[in-house]
Parts: C-alpha cells; structure tokens; sequence
C-alpha cells in the first residue's frame, strides 16, 4: 500500500493520530476476520497444512543431516586457521586487563555489554530520530509510527535503560560472578573448541527460550502486568532501545537472569559468555527496531507482542507452538511476513495486508 496517496492531514500530530486510529481500526477487522476464519478451517484443510509442515521437516533434517559433516567441517577448518588470531587477540586482551576474574567478569562484562547494545541501538536510534535514509521506511513494520520519533519518551527510555544496565546490571553482575566462582572458572588464558563453543550457544539458545518464554508469560497476569511489565509495552510500536526498556525487577528475572543461566549450567568460558552476550543484544535490539530488513532474522514476532499484547511470549517460537499461544500471530499477514527476507522487495509488499480472496 502506498501510503503517501493517503490523504494528507493537517497538522503532524493530527496524521499521527488518525493514522495510528486507521492503523487500528484496519487491524481489528483482520484479527476478527483471522477469528472467523480460523473458526471455519475444514478438517481436510487442517490435514493438510500438517501434511506440508510434516514433509518441510523432513526436507529440512535430511538436508541437514546430508550436509551437517561437511559443513561443521568447513566451520571447524576455518575456526583452527583463525584460532591462532583469536587466542592472540585474546591474550593481549588479557595483558591488558589483567586475570582478575572479579574484574572480568563484573566490570569488563559490563562495560562490554553496555558498549554493544549503545553502539547498535545509537545507530537505530538515528534512522528513527531522521527517519533517513528515505528508503528505509518502506521495511518498517508498523508503517507511519514512531514518525516523527517522541523525543520525551525516547528520553525517558534511555534513562532508563541506563538506570538497569548500571544499578541493576552491576549488583547482578557480582552476584554473577560468586555463583559461577561456585561452580568454578574454566582456565580464562584458554579459549574453548569450536564444537564447545557451538554446543554452548546451543543449550544458551534453548534455556532462554524457556526462561525468557514462561518469565514474560508469568508478566502478562493481570496484577503483575500492571505494576511492572506494563512500563515495557508503553511502546506499541517498539524502536531498537526499548529493548530493556523495563521495570528494574523485569529487568532481573526476564532481561538478564534468562541468559545468564544457560553459561551458568555450562560453567561457560569468559569468552563464549560474551559472544552468547552479543547474539541476545543484537537479537532483542533487532526484535525490537521496528523494521523488517532483509538478511535480518524476521523481527515480526516479538514487534506482534507489542501490537497485541497477548501473542508471542518466546524468543524462538517454540513455546508459543507447544502453548498455541502464538495462534492469532501465525493466521495474520505479520505471520506470513515471519521469515529472513532474501530479497530487497519489503515484507509489506510480499505479503499485503489483505490479501485478494479467491471467488
Ligand atoms: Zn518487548
Ligand atoms: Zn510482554
């Protein structure tokens, strides 16, 4: 749809409202048709979307298992060329900071993390403040929102985003550090197999699926939701830093407690804590930017939750499919627009919002 055919409105904060109220308005006539639709699917049509998922499973284990060797190997041969640089880089980094593990974990784990997530955020943060490049807004998700950006309310996210990441962030770090010192460091000087590494990521991957999932689900109960998750969906339409934009107790139990338990079981090194550390910030600052660019994993989910509350309590998805709770999100056009996109044409395009029915 090409929005700048609309008619226009007066004033700047008139548009804002009569196009968040038609935005609203169009989506609540899909949701009910989604409903009404859902309520009606045949049984044969049913058998069949389990036939085709069943069949692209399999494609997709034997593609896997056909080429899992030979890639692993590729990975593994590149990984032992680079590791010579890596533990380099690594000792030097080491020389430099010294081996106090109280000092690594507490204060360079905080230092790094905070310079990571305001280095991309700061980026995102400039495309939503000048809304240029021009071209990027045809990948917003919720097209016309946030433009122009509220100043006050971004304001208030970054202060408090920098109140958690520094007084929650720094208290919990040094709790941390004395519940991995219980289990005990790996030998910090040693940096860690390419296959520990990936079997690490794996098993961070899956227990933040689980905590994050059932954390957040436990948040939206109606006495909890308002007195505390209620602040992260201020932003129905999310921007990239609001990513823990929360709640100081959400901030302990959804944020960072998720995460740190899957190097806590792992009795991860240093190193792959701050690699795992990075793939969270970036995935919860993407699923947060309210847009849908290509090559990037699909941030639809997570941008859904926001619009409508009660969808998409996971990360990965797979909770929301055991629970069902991701039913509304997988029947709407966001669902369809869910994947990578491979190509430069946007999801909105691809995927229309009402789609032409079939007479
Ligand atoms: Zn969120
Ligand atoms: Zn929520």
């Amino acid at each position: 749809m090409d929005v700048s055919s609309e008619p226009s409105c007066s004033s700047q904060s008139e548009k804002i409202v009569k196009c968040t109220r038609r935005h609203q308005d169009d989506t609540d006539e899909e949701e009910e048709e989604i409903k009404h639709r859902r309520h009606n699917v045949p049984s044969s049509k049913l058998s069949t979307s389990i036939y085709e998922y069943l069949v692209l499973i399999s494609i997709i284990l034997i593609i896997f298992a056909a080429f899992r060797n030979s890639v692993t190997w590729h990975l593994q041969v590149f990984w032992n060329r680079s590791a010579d640089l890596w533990q380099h880089l690594w000792d030097q980094f080491l020389d430099y900071a010294g081996e106090d593990e109280f000092t690594l974990f507490v204060w360079w784990t905080t230092i790094y993390t905070f310079c990571i997530y305001w280095f991309f955020g700061a980026i995102y943060t400039i495309l939503d403040i000048t809304n240029k490049p021009k071209f990027i807004r045809k990948y917003k998700i919720q097209p016309n929102t946030n433009e122009p950006l509220d100043k006050k309310k971004l304001r208030r996210v970054i202060l408090q985003v920098i109140f958690n990441q520094i007084f929650v962030g720094v208290p919990f770090a040094i709790f941390s550090y004395y519940a991995l010192k219980f289990r005990g460091f790996p030998e910090i000087r040693e940096l860690p197999t390419f296959h520990w590494v990936l079997f690490e990521l794996g098993i961070c991957i899956l227990v933040e699926e689980f905590g994050f999932y059932y954390s957040h689900r436990f948040l939206h109960s109606k006495h909890i939701y308002k007195r505390i998750h209620k602040k992260h969906h201020e932003w129905q339409a999310p921007v990239a830093v609001t990513a823990i934009y929360a709640h100081p107790i959400e901030h302990i139990f959804s944020n960072i407690l998720p995460p740190f338990l899957g190097v806590f079981i792992c009795r991860s090194h240093l190193a792959t804590s701050w690699l795992w550390f990075t793939m969270a910030l970036l995935s919860t600052l993407n699923a947060h930017s309210g847009y849908h660019f290509p090559f990037f994993p699909s941030p639809e989910a997570h941008d859904f939750h926001h619009f409508k509350f009660n969808y998409n309590f996971g990360m990965l998805g797979l909770l929301d499919r055991v629970h069902g709770t991701d039913s509304l999100f997988r029947m709407s056009p966001q669902g369809q627009r869910h994947l990578m996109l491979l190509s430069f044409i946007p999801a909105h395009e691809q995927f229309p919002d009402k789609p032409k029915k079939s007479s």
